[in-house]
């Protein structure tokens, strides 16, 4: 058995952060992760994190309280008001403190910290390190954690939480590399594993987010909070789905059909192409719906006209994916685009200190929602919520294990390993024929067919039919195919029934939601209901499918008002 202080689980920015809050707290904190940490979802953040610094030309009236304004604005109106304004409060000192550690930030000509124009924000706010941020503040965040010394468990899995009479203390590992399983017994959890993108096909995210640490809490009692909503981003390259920032429309960039329209005009004619993310997905999809799309499947991303200096100034990654992966250049070629599935509005519930509703499991980013982003995210806002939302689960843990007492928990341990172990064991003898590769496939598919951007009540029931058909195909798997040692068979099949849950969590509250807010866009019932539904929804697991149950928003200073832009 391996002893800390704390555990984090995730090697992502969010996870980082709450790692060396609590090590500078004075606690023991190590990090378990999947990955390498640099490795993690996070390094892939192109085009920036938001603060209210004022730097940009024209922004010099830029506050937080403007800040919080837009996200609110944003999310159509389901974000925590009190949550927002914490956030957009502390993120220009989270920006100098990133600074400060050596990010490379993009610098104006006075040698400021650049910022430019993102969707849905009334100034240029998103500081950037050309179309790379994600990779320098991870990078950076990294280094903090080495100079500290705090230990990191690089490719060990989490398969269980231990939970000792509903108070959390540890969890099981397992070891990728040699298959060996190790009880981390700890006075308190971190949760920073990120988002699910793999429920969904034609996701930006990568093969590792599979939201394996929002099933994991779902499982052990904790709820999920307004998982309906899930964020679709407007430009991902045809077929592979991989990013086109949104810097890139921030930066002047022109989305145009087929007939050679700019057709935002029509959608929102004062913002055009940097209208929030939930509206420019649902234009593209009308366009290409309506047949002004090529090919039935995408429109363009049109950079041209920005200029090679410009392009490879400041958006040199994505003209490098460009060309790998497309084998066109975007300063001669318009790119092929088509909305994908991009980022997890929901996720575990917790307050703005990342407490969950069980004693010692806190959880921070991606996998959290605290909620920041409502019904639909800006961009930009979500790097910023992993650094904030981490710093400050690390310096509640502080608290909560410097002022608690704590039992001997050994034996729990022990039976821990002995129950994973089944599991794992259980999965090498399969005793049906189902192929895990396939129910992905198939669930992916149909998440994305039905329970995408645009939703209607009768196809989502046929999709939570089909998730529930493929829950129960996936209790006859085969068995898993080789060894022990880093076997990513035996990983997939592992994670396989928590997607489930997660799909079927997903739909079960898009279904009940009957109205349109933010990414959930109904077509059987088109208009926003503050009455009835400005309000969160929690999804409480059970073995027959997920418990519902709604929350109240929390309102500062701004009233629903309608969305226009
Ligand atoms: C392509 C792309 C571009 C983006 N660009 C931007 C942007 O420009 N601006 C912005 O604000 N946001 C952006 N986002 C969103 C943002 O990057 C993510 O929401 C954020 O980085 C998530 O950070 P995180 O720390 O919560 O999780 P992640 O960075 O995803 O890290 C999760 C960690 O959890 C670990 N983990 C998970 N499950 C387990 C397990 N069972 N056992 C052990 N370890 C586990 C993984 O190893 C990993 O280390 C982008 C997202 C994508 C996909």
């Amino acid at each position: 058995m391996i002893q800390h202080d704390v555990v984090v689980v995730g090697g992502g920015l969010s996870g980082l952060r709450a790692a060396i809050a609590a090590h500078d707290g004075g606690l023991d904190a190590a990090v378990i992760s999947q990955v390498y940490p640099v490795r993690s979802h996070s390094c892939a953040a192109q085009g920036g994190i938001n603060a209210a610094l004022a730097n940009a030309e024209g922004s010099q009236d830029d506050t937080p309280e403007l800040h919080a304004y837009d996200t609110v604005k944003g999310s159509d109106f389901l974000a925590d008001q009190d949550a927002v304004e914490t956030m957009t409060n502390m993120a220009p000192g989270i920006i100098y403190e990133m600074e400060h550690w050596g990010v490379p930030f993009s610098r104006l000509a006075s040698g400021k910290i650049a910022q430019r124009p993102f969707g849905g924000a009334g100034y240029p706010r998103t500081c950037y390190a050309a179309d790379k941020t994600g990779r320098f503040l991870l990078h950076t965040m990294f280094e903090q954690v080495l100079k500290r010394g705090i230990k990191v468990y690089s490719e060990w899995y989490i398969l269980s939480l231990v939970v000792d009479g509903g108070t959390c203390r540890g969890a099981v590992a397992r070891h990728m590399p040699t298959g060996e399983l190790q009880a981390f017994c700890a006075k308190a959890v971190v949760f920073g594993t990120g988002g699910y993108g793999q429920v969904y096909a034609h996701s930006t995210n990568t093969l590792i987010n599979s939201g394996s640490g929002m099933a994991e809490a779902y499982r052990a009692g904790v709820p999920l909070k307004d998982m309906e909503f899930v964020q679709f981003h407007p430009t991902t390259i045809i077929g592979t789905n991989i990013l086109m920032t949104e810097g890139a429309r921030g930066e002047g960039g022109y989305l145009v059909n087929a007939k050679g329209d700019r057709f935002m005009k029509n959608y929102a004619a004062k913002v055009m192409e940097l209208a929030p993310r939930d509206m420019v997905s649902r234009a593209i999809q009308i366009e290409i719906n309506e047949g002004r799309g090529f090919d039935n499947s995408y429109v363009h991303l049109d950079l041209r006209h920005l200029g090679a200096q410009k392009i490879l100034e400041r958006l040199p990654e994505i003209r490098d994916h460009c060309i790998h992966f497309l084998g066109i250049d975007p300063i001669k070629s318009p790119i092929p685009i088509q909305p994908g599935q991009h980022y997890s509005m929901g996720g575990i519930d917790c307050n703005a200190d990342g407490e969950t509703q069980m004693p010692g499991l806190f959880a921070a980013g991606e996998c959290s929602c605290v909620s920041v982003h409502g019904a639909n995210r800006l961009g930009g806002n979500s790097l910023l919520e992993t650094i904030v939302f981490g710093k400050r689960a690390g310096a509640k843990l502080v608290q909560y294990v410097k002022g608690g007492q704590f039992r001997d928990t050994g034996g729990l341990f022990n039976e821990a390993v002995r129950e994973s172990e089944a599991r794992v064991e259980a999965l090498f003898r399969g005793t049906g024929a189902e192929e895990p590769p396939a129910i992905r496939a198939e669930m992916k598919e149909v998440m994305f067919s039905k329970v995408g951007i645009f939703r209607e009540g009768k196809a989502m029931r046929e999709a939570l039919g089909k998730v529930k058909e493929l829950q129960e195909r996936c209790r006859r798997l085969r068995p898993i195919r080789g060894g022990r040692v880093f076997n990513l068979d035996l990983v997939r099949a592992h994670e396989l029934p928590g997607m489930l849950d997660l799909a079927e969590a997903i739909t079960a509250g898009a279904i009940a939601r009957e109205e349109s807010r933010g990414s959930h866009s109904r077509l059987d019932f088109k208009v926003r209901d503050d009455l009835g539904w400005m309000k969160h929804t929690m999804a409480y697991y059970s073995p027959s499918g997920p418990e519902l149950s709604y929350k109240n928003v929390s309102i500062t200073k701004w009233q629903p008002e309608e969305r226009k832009y």
